[in-house]
């Protein structure tokens, strides 16, 4: 049977959710073992190996790992190549700056953001900003993997994997960690919510964006999310910014608002299950993929919408 061997995102704290969909890919192929790279993780990795259809968790402790610096982690993972068939990484940021760097170490193609596993080596993935799915076969021995976490189920908690401390390989000195500011928030992180409420351009400024659309999603224990346009403007933090390069979102609900529906804004949310647009312009390209189309002034609607809740 075929070795997997999936990347554990994580914030040296908390197994982040994109895992357990790349574990739910992983076993497609072959029997799971995910790699908790970082330092103080032994909370970490107790949660991977609680997933289901995980069979082994590998610890690598060491604080050149702390921050998932790709410089450090790729030697490690490839060490650990020559025991696996596969290396699956869940198209996080974190996945996406250490694939790519293991797939240049293994001399193989990377497989990027696969949608689906359609056998050994076959794969479907999205290309033109997701307006057509192709269907890949890789001749590399290896495999190297990113996995788009709104195409498969989150992994449950029913597994006990056995956890199986590593050796590490240690700093290599070609980077080193500055700092990170990361923004806080109570509400649901963005690419698991159920529920997101996203705003474009057309809420002014970030003042008004908080005062409208923050009541409605509070209401709707949402999370928030944003058009490019509203981040550029300095509407909302980058990690709001929803789309083809920002992040891929398919909550139950995706409520979009003054959003004209461009067509890197909808790569990354046209998945949702039900979508609400609210824009006062009937022609808006947005309507064409919404389940429930308002047409109306937002700065009337979306008050009145969070006071009937
Ligand atoms: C390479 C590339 C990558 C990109 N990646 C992304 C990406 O990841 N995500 C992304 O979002 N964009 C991305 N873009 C930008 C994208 O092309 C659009 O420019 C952007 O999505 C537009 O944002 P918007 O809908 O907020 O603004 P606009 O297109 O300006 O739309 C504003 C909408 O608000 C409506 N409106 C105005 N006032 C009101 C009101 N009072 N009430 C109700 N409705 C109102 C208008 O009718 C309009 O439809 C990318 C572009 C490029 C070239």
């Amino acid at each position: 049977m075929a070795q997997i061997l999936v990347w554990a995102d994580h914030d040296g704290a908390v197994l982040k959710d994109a895992t357990r969909n790349a574990v739910t890919a992983a076993a497609q192929l072959g029997a799971v073992h995910v790699l908790v790279a970082g330092s103080g993780v032994a909370g970490v990795a107790q949660a991977a190996a609680m997933i289901s259809g995980v069979a082994k968790v590998l610890v690598a402790d060491d604080a050149a790992y702390a921050h998932g610096l790709a410089e450090n982690v790729a030697p490690l993972i490839l060490g650990l190549m020559a025991d696996h068939d596969a290396f699956v990484a869940p198209a996080t940021t974190t996945g996406k700056n250490i694939a790519p760097r293991v797939a240049a170490l293994l001399d193989v193609a990377q497989i990027s953001e696969i949608l689906s596993v359609e056998g050994p080596k076959r794969f479907t993935r999205p290309i033109y900003a997701g307006n057509a799915i192709a269907t890949v076969e890789s001749s590399d021995a290896k495999l190297v993997i990113t996995v788009r976490g709104t195409a498969f189920a989150k992994a449950g908690d029913a597994g006990s994997a056995q956890i199986e401390t590593i050796g590490t390989t240690g700093d290599r000195g070609q980077s080193s960690f500055i700092g990170a500011e990361v923004a806080t928030s109570e509400r649901p992180e963005l690419t698991s919510a159920r529920v997101v409420v996203s705003g474009g351009r057309a809420l002014k400024d970030a003042p008004t964006f908080e005062q409208v659309l923050f009541p409605l999603a509070d209401r709707l224990g949402a999370a928030v999310g944003a058009s490019r346009a509203a981040v550029d403007a300095g509407y909302a933090p980058n990690d709001c910014q929803v789309g083809q390069t920002g992040k891929i979102v398919a909550p139950e609900v995706y409520i979009a608002v003054g959003i004209s529906g461009a067509i890197q804004h909808l790569a990354g949310m046209k998945d949702s299950k039900i979508i609400v647009a609210i824009n006062k312009d009937e022609e808006a390209p947005i309507f064409q993929i919404a389940d429930i189309a308002l047409v109306a002034d937002l700065f009337e609607a979306v008050p009145a919408l969070t006071a009937s809740l």
